[in-house]
Formats: structure tokens, C-alpha cells, sequence
């Protein structure tokens, strides 16, 4: 047993090793970024319907995975839109954020709360995971306006204008029907606020005419932090082209999705990296690497074949230098895009 380990080691292929080595030292000075997850919902609710419970998130896996940071979403469901289902949404995003910053306290020696670039910054030379925070359906804001400073105030630093179902905001990409046919009125002072306030504006799950309005009425750069690309994968889910130019040209950003959902029609087990790949280089090729990154959507559906948590995220960046991705490239997809972006967003709040 032992000679056959021992023959098992040396025939490791040496071109290997070193691909993995510089997957390692490029992670050493390089900030990686995942821009979506639904850990809140299975964190605060675990027995709820909706809840996607996986375990594909922790501060622990983030770090196997050498994950800097990670936008934690308060996702829920679209309920209706009356008084009382307003309330309920209120108190279940109140809930989750309430959760992650118990998450956040209990784990302070693996990870803390991120609020800025800064940040994120000191948090990775501390060796230290950054919790983000974001909102996946601004149903929890109802009709109150007020409502976008207490999520700011609780540490949210990015909205995701709907979920599956229209909202007092906006269309959604899933309804059947057009409420009003993009944003609503309110939809508008929604994104002059958060503008106002240095919060990003995420466009997943908005309807085409959401993302294409909404991109015109931010004044900061929008990002989508799960989608992919539609001519790939034909779901309303997924960028038109329209949309990723549009949200390019506003410096905005295409965060691929780590999901067969959201990659292919094929069976699960064939979703693996060169999909992905061929995801990210489809947008690099349409509007540039500065305007994509990776959502991962992990607890709320991602994960395919050789990612399928948090602790596997280096197998992107060792498929990115297999495509001949350069390290600059792979800093900027990796992270740098969505820091460029999280400056704009606080720089042009601090202007008020
Ligand atoms: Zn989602």
C-alpha cells in the first residue's frame, strides 16, 4: 500500500503541480469576489419551503477556496403585494440581515463584515473573509422610500430590483404578465436613492425593460450579480445582448452564474467549467474583460461539475489560466471589476 502511494506521488504530473502553484501565488495578490449567494435564507430559516439548503457557503469554504469576499443576499420569494405581505417581507429581510451579523460575530476569527473597498482590503491582509451584504428583491422596501437608508444602515450595499414575480418596484424576468412595463414610478426614486446613498443596483431577475431602464436611471455603474448569457442559453433569466452592452457601456458588470440553470439544457452532470468558460468568454468577446465576474448563486441553486462549493473556486481560476487568461485578467474578473465598481458607486454618494 505504501509503494503504491509512493508510485502514485511521483507520477504526478509536474506541469500540474506548477499550474497549481501559480493558481495559489496568483491568489496571493489578486482579491476574489463572489457576488451572490443565498447562505441568509438557510441560515436564518432553514426549514422554510424556499430554503436551498446545500452547504455551499461558509467562511471556512471560503478560505479552501481562497474566496476574499462574497455579497451574502437577504433573498425571498415574491409574495403579494398588500400591506401585510410588505410587512412579512420587511421582517424576513430584517431576519436574515440579523442572522449574517450573528454569523459574522460568532466566526470573527475566520471573517467579518465588509461595508467598503477599504474593507475588503484589510480583511484579505488579515487573512480574513469579508462578508458583504445585499438584498435579492426589493420587495422588503414595499412603498417606503425611508426603508433604502435602514438597509444601508444595517450594512447593505447592493439591491437586487426584483425576484421571480413583478414588485412595487419593477417588472421581473419571470412574471407572465408587465405590471409597469419596467420600473415604477417609486422603481425610479428607489435608484435615486441608492445612488444617494452608495448602494449598487442589481439587475438578475429584473424584466429586459427593468435592466434597460434601470441602467439609464442609475447614475452609478449596475451590476447583474447572477446571469448568464442568453444567446447561450436561451431563458428570460439570462443578458440579451442589448442588456450587456447596455450595462457595460455604464461600466457596469456581467457576473456569471455558477449554475446548469443558468449555463445549459444538458443533464446536471455534464455542467462542468468549459461551460462556464465559454459563458465569460462569450461576454469578454462581446463588451471586455472589465465588465464580467462570477455570482455564484451557491445555496439557492448553483454549483456544477468540479465547483460545487465555495472551498472549489480555485478550479476557475486554474481553468481561466488553461484558456490563456492572463494574470491581469484574472485579477480584474476575479475581483477588481466589482471593486472599480463598489468605489464609483461610494464615490459618487460621497459627492452629496
Ligand atoms: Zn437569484
Amino acid at each position: 500500500m505504501k509503494l503504491l502511494f509512493l508510485c502514485l506521488l511521483l507520477a504526478r504530473n509536474p506541469l500540474s503541480d506548477s499550474l497549481d502553484l501559480r493558481v495559489e501565488s496568483l491568489h496571493d495578490s489578486i482579491i476574489s469576489i463572489d457576488t451572490h449567494n443565498d447562505f441568509a435564507m438557510s441560515l436564518a430559516f432553514p426549514r422554510d419551503r424556499h430554503t436551498v439548503a446545500k452547504g455551499q457557503v461558509s467562511f471556512e469554504l471560503m478560505k479552501q477556496g481562497r474566496l476574499d469576499a462574497a455579497f451574502f443576499a437577504a433573498f425571498q420569494s415574491q409574495g403579494p403585494c398588500t400591506e401585510e405581505g410588505r410587512a412579512r417581507a420587511k421582517w424576513l429581510a430584517d431576519s436574515m440581515l440579523r442572522a449574517l451579523h450573528w454569523y459574522a460575530h460568532e466566526n470573527q476569527h475566520l471573517g467579518e463584515i465588509a461595508y467598503c473597498m477599504e474593507d475588503i482590503q484589510r480583511l484579505k491582509a488579515q487573512g480574513k473573509a469579508a462578508m458583504l451584504l445585499s438584498i435579492e428583491n426589493a420587495y422588503c422596501l414595499g412603498e417606503d422610500l425611508s426603508l433604502v437608508e435602514h438597509y444601508y444602515n444595517m450594512g447593505v450595499r447592493m439591491i437586487g430590483l426584483t425576484h421571480n414575480g413583478n414588485n412595487d418596484i419593477a417588472d421581473s424576468s419571470m412574471d407572465s404578465v408587465e405590471r409597469h412595463g419596467g420600473l415604477s414610478p417609486f422603481g425610479f426614486r428607489v435608484i435615486k436613492e441608492m445612488n444617494r446613498l452608495g448602494i449598487i443596483v442589481d439587475v438578475s431577475h429584473a424584466s429586459r425593460k427593468t435592466c434597460l431602464q434601470a441602467v439609464s436611471a442609475s447614475h452609478t455603474p449596475v451590476m447583474a450579480s447572477h446571469s448568464c448569457v442568453y444567446n447561450l442559453k436561451q431563458i428570460p433569466r439570462n443578458l440579451t445582448d442589448q442588456e450587456i452592452i447596455a450595462i457595460a457601456e455604464k461600466g457596469g458588470l456581467i457576473q456569471i452564474s455558477i449554475g446548469r440553470y443558468f449555463l445549459s439544457f444538458l443533464p446536471k452532470d455534464q455542467v462542468g467549467l468549459p461551460l462556464l468558460i465559454e459563458h465569460i468568454n462569450y461576454v469578454v468577446n462581446l463588451v471586455g474583460i472589465e465588465h464580467v465576474g462570477i455570482g455564484s448563486d451557491f445555496d439557492g441553486g448553483g454549483g456544477i461539475v468540479g465547483v460545487e462549493d465555495m472551498g472549489q473556486m480555485k478550479a476557475i481560476t486554474r481553468a481561466l489560466l488553461e484558456e490563456g487568461y492572463s494574470d491581469d485578467d484574472i485579477a480584474k474578473l476575479w475581483g477588481g471589476n466589482v471593486l472599480r465598481v463598489m468605489e464609483e458607486v461610494s464615490k459618487f454618494a460621497r459627492s452629496f
